[in-house]
C-alpha cells in the first residue's frame, strides 16, 4: 500500500526532501525483517522533523537509508528519497559517497565512537572539509578552527589539536556538529544527539542546533525516543511503530491533540511535555514487537489499552491506514478509534495532566 501524507510545509511534491513509500527490508534465514515498511514524509529547508519511537521502530534504519548507509548490507530498499530534486536511491555508491557529508550529513549519538581516537579533532573536521573542497591542509584547518569557534568551543585555535578523549562529552558533540555542518549540507540528520549527555548540556546542544539551523537554513531530521526533545525542536513530528508511521503532523497539533494510543503512551512517559513535571511517569506496557514476525492488524494491538473500544476485534485483524485526523491540516494517524481526541482528553490527559483538561 502506498501512503501519502500532507504536512503543513506543503504537498510534498516540491519539498526539499520527499520520502515516498520507503521500504527497507532485510532478508534473513528466518524470514524478512521489515525494518521500514512504507514510510512517506516531506521536509522543507529551515524546518525540523522529529522522528520518534522506541528502539527498533525503524527510525534509525530509515535515516541510514537517506544517507545511503545500507549499500554494503543485504538490505532491499525501495521507494523514493528525493533530495533537492534528485532521487538518492537511483545513485551509484560512488555518487552517494559524493553527496554524503556535502548535501546530507549526520550527527551521531555517541561522538566518541563516531570519531577516530588516533586523529585530532581538528584533523577529522578538516578532512571532512577537504573531501569535498579542493583546498590546502592549512586552509582546511583554518576552516575547522572557524567551525569550532562557531559551535562554542573555547580557544578553538588551541583545542583544534586536541584528541577526542581530551574533549568533554558536550564538547565532542559540538565538534561533531561542526563536522556535520562544515560543508553547509542542505539536510542534517541528528540521531539521538543528546541522549548521552547530562540534562544541562542537552539543552545547550539543542539550542546550538536551533541557532545553526537558522544560520545555515538546513532541513533537520532529529531522531529521538524523547517527545520532550521533539517539543523543543520540531516543526513536524513523525511517530513510528514497527517500521511504519502511526502518527504524523505539525508538532503543536500532535502534542496537544494526539490521536494514536502509542503517541499517548510516549506522552505519558514524558510528562514535562504537558508542563506537569509532578505527573506520574506511566510506561507503555510490554515490549516493541519483533519486526520479523510483527503482530497482525495494528502492530500496537497487544500493548494497546484502548483496543476493546473498537468493535469486532478489528485492531487484531485489520491494519489501519494512515488517514487524516485531528483538527488541523496535515495531521494523519493510523488507528481504528472513532473518537480518539475525546478519549485522549477524558481518559489520558485527565490522568497525566488534569489541570490541562480543566483549562481546555
Ligand atoms: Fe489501539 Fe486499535 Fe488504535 Fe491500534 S488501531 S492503536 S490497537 S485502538
Amino acid at each position: 500500500m502506498t501512503e501519502f501524507s500532507l504536512t503543513k510545509s506543503g504537498s510534498g511534491e516540491d519539498a526539499f526532501l520527499s520520502v515516498r513509500d520507503l521500504k527497507v527490508h532485510f532478508p534473513t534465514q528466518d524470514g524478512i525483517v521489515k525494518a521500514t515498511d512504507g514510510l512517506s514524509f516531506s521536509l522543507e529547508r529551515g524546518k525540523t522533523l522529529g522522528i520518534v519511537g522506541e528502539s527498533g521502530s525503524g527510525k534509525s534504519v530509515s535515516s541510514s537509508a537517506i544517507l545511503g548507509l545500507h549499500s554494503g548490507s543485504n538490505a532491499k530498499i525501495s521507494g523514493e528519497i528525493i533530495l533537492d530534486g534528485e532521487d538518492l536511491l537511483s545513485l551509484s555508491e560512488e555518487e552517494m559517497r559524493q553527496r554524503r557529508g556535502k548535501d546530507v550529513a549526520m550527527i551521531f549519538q555517541d561522538p566518541l565512537s563516531a570519531m577516530h581516537p588516533y586523529y585530532t579533532v581538528g584533523n577529522q573536521i578538516a578532512e571532512a572539509y577537504r573531501v569535498h573542497n579542493d583546498v590546502t591542509k592549512a586552509a582546511a584547518k583554518a576552516r575547522a578552527v572557524e567551525m569550532l569557534a562557531r559551535v562554542g568551543i573555547p580557544q578553538p585555535d588551541r583545542r583544534v589539536d586536541d584528541y577526542p578523549h581530551q574533549f568533554s562529552g558536550g564538547m565532542r558533540q559540538r565538534a561533531m556538529i561542526a563536522m556535520g555542518l562544515i560543508n553547509d549540507p542542505g539536510l542534517l540528520i541528528a540521531d539521538e544527539p543528546t541522549t548521552a549527555l547530562d540534562v544541562t548540556v542537552q539543552a545547550q546542544i539543542l539550542d546550538l542546533l536551533q541557532d545553526l539551523q537558522r544560520e545555515f537554513n538546513s532541513a533537520v531530521i532529529i531522531i529521538t525516543h524523547d517527545l520532550g526533545v521533539v517539543a523543543e525542536m520540531a516543526d513536524d513530528v513523525l511517530v513510528m511503530y514497527a517500521g511504519r508511521a502511526v502518527e504524523y503532523g505539525p508538532c503543536k497539533e500532535i502534542l496537544t491533540h494526539p490521536e494514536m494510543p502509542y503517541t499517548w503512551g510516549l506522552l505519558s512517559s514524558v510528562p514535562e511535555v504537558t508542563g506537569d513535571t509532578d505527573a506520574p511517569l506511566i510506561p507503555i506496557p510490554g515490549n516493541p514487537p519483533s519486526l520479523l514476525n510483527p503482530p497482525s492488524g495494528c502492530a500496537f494491538h497487544p500493548r494497546c489499552p484502548h483496543r476493546d473500544k473498537v468493535a469486532d476485534d478489528l485492531c487484531k485483524t485489520e491494519l489501519p491506514e494512515l488517514l487524516p485526523g485531528g483538527r488541523g491540516p496535515g495531521h494523519t494517524k493510523r488507528c481504528h478509534l472513532a473518537n480518539p481526541d475525546e478519549i485522549y482528553q477524558t481518559e489520558v490527559l485527565a490522568e497525566i495532566a488534569p489541570d490541562l483538561v480543566k483549562e481546555s
